[in-house]
């Protein structure tokens, strides 16, 4: 969950700012960066699930409230147009069946929280359909929640591509690899960038290219596109598998608010020594 953070702080100064020459060896925790609506939304997932870690049932309700309190907090971060309204307008805030790629973004502590695959498969569709019921949406988180799961718990590359493979079977093509794609990707009139099936396979096929926890955000946001948000589900798959370096742990924190910091306390008590590896 910190790693999708951290993914999301390097991403943010490349957002909507196409720069197609910038360096592979760009500075990753730049004084420019800051936090947007991924690690809001990240944050708020984690709040839920420990205030209901003995109450499942009430995870629907608490993460709309909790989505709602801190996009309130943190109004000015980038939010997508129909999600802003459901955050801020609506009375009764309704799932519109999206399948833009917020859902995928703010998943990764269900990660870290769940003890089955089973359980991540459940506790990703809670805090998911409250919001993004369309199918595409919810595989898309499941597929980050899954990845960043599987990494948890020790499993190889090998092994977490092939599980993702059966979500998107790009990922079994050598052809789809972030050098690869990376001339024809990026923005474009349809949006696609934006959604889940347009971002999430790249997200993950940053990870399972890379070579350790900073590379696979390098390569993330390098690909280009919606960079905050690639760099936020690659990020949460790689810190789940290779850790986060000490000198990246200490200095993250700086980009964020105490209310955020203070949530990421509590959860770090429920994620604690979950790393096997
Ligand atoms: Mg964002």
């Amino acid at each position: 969950m910190k790693g999708a953070i951290i993914g999301d702080l390097v991403g943010s100064r490349f957002e909507f700012n196409n720069m197609p020459e910038w360096e592979w060896d760009f500075d990753f925790l730049h004084p420019l960066c800051r936090f947007t609506d991924d690690s809001l939304m990240t944050i708020a997932i984690a709040k839920t699930l420990v205030e209901c870690r003995f109450d499942s049932a009430a995870i629907r309700s608490r993460v709309v409230e909790n989505m709602r309190e801190i996009a309130h907090r943190h109004p000015n971060v980038g939010w997508g147009a129909r999600f802003y309204k459901w955050l801020f307008q609506d009375e009764y805030p309704m799932p519109y069946n999206s399948y833009g790629n917020g859902s995928a973004m703010r998943v990764s502590p269900v990660a870290w929280v769940a003890k089955s695959e089973e359980e991540v498969k459940e506790l990703s569709r809670m805090v998911t359909d409250v919001s993004h019921n369309h199918p595409e949406g919810i595989k898309g988180a499941e597929a980050i929640a899954m990845a960043a799961y599987l990494a948890r718990i020790g499993k190889s590359k090998e092994k977490i591509r092939e599980r993702m493979i059966a979500y998107y079977p790009e990922l079994g093509d050598p052809g789809f690899r972030i050098k690869k794609i990376r001339p024809f990707y990026g923005y474009d009139a349809t949006g696609r960038w934006v959604t889940c099936q347009g971002s999430v396979p790249q997200a993950i096929e940053a990870f399972l290219d890379s070579t350790d926890f900073e590379n696979a955000i390098r390569l993330a946001v390098w690909l280009g596109g919606d960079t905050d948000t690639i760099g936020c589900m690659c990020g949460s798959i790689a810190e789940a598998y290779y850790g986060i370096p000490e000198e990246i742990e200490k200095r993250f924190p700086d980009f964020l608010s105490e209310d955020l910091l203070e949530i990421i306390k509590e959860f770090s008590v429920v994620r604690k020594d979950r790393v096997k590896r």
